[in-house]
């Protein structure tokens, strides 16, 4: 029986003052909860304020970003070790907005991968296809090819040491969500190209789902058998939506 997870992505949103509030008010919310799992993924310079205010509580926090180079002359870049000494346990890698801004391509998010596997941080893998290539009937090959670029490079038995965000990016931020049926499809597609390498791991492996998730979607989302919970957006910047999410994941 895999437990639910609902992660928070805050993008480079928040301040120190509005931030207190907000994670005060998750911690509050989640208190007593076993049936599901609940994360924050901050900007790198409030991990400080995560660790302070979320140390000794049920909620988690992690980073949105990490260098696939382990030290050294890397102006601006962040390691995984450097996320460790803050405690994160939990780090997104291959968000659509850093595969499409930033360039990342299928190899370096893999690298990514690896660096924080290394480290012992979960990485939080996020694939997905945009709406041309869902369109073009391409879905499912582009999620596999995201998938696999990792297996290959870290092996199918890391994967028991990391989530799967599906991220349809016609979703992220647009207000339009996938439906039920049809995250349900990829979640399958996905657990199905894993299980052909290692069922038991894809038994265990947690699958969010991403991309508009809000209160009054998140339970129809979460019903599915294969929708594991969720990588959260815009509504994990808002405690009373972050916290109703998470309740949809915990019935
Ligand atoms: C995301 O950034 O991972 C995301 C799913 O965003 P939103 O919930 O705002 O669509």
């Amino acid at each position: 029986m895999r437990q639910k997870f609902v992660a928070g992505n805050w993008k480079m949103h928040g301040t120190l003052k509005t931030n207190e509030p907000l994670l005060r008010d998750i911690v509050a919310g989640v208190v007593g909860w076993r049936e599901v799992e609940v994360a924050v993924c901050v900007p790198f310079p409030y991990l400080t304020q995560a660790q302070s205010v979320l140390s000794g509580t049920a909620v988690a926090w992690g980073a949105q970003n990490l260098s696939e180079r382990a030290q050294g002359a890397f102006t601006g870049e962040v390691s995984a070790v450097m996320l460790q000494d803050f405690g994160c346990r939990y780090v997104i890698v291959g968000h659509s907005e850093r595969r499409s801004i930033f360039g990342e391509s299928n190899t370096l998010v893999a690298e990514k991968f690896a660096a924080a596997l290394a480290s012992g941080l979960q990485p939080i893998l996020c694939v997905g296809e945009t709406l041309e290539q869902r369109d073009a009937g391409k879905t499912l090959e582009v999620v596999a090819a995201q998938v696999e670029a990792v297996s290959n490079r870290v092996g199918v038995a890391a994967f028991s040491g990391a989530v799967l965000a599906y991220e349809p990016v016609w979703a992220i931020g647009t207000g339009r969500t996938a439906t039920s049926a049809q995250a349900q499809e990829v979640h399958v597609a996905l657990r199905t190209q894993v299980a052909r390498l290692d069922g038991k791991v894809a038994d265990g492996l947690r699958i969010l789902y991403g991309g508009s998730v809000k209160p009054g979607n998140a339970a129809e989302l979460f019903s599915m058998p294969d929708i594991d919970g969720g990588l959260i957006g815009g509504a994990s910047l808002v405690a009373a939506d972050f916290l109703s999410i998470c309740a949809a994941a915990a019935r």
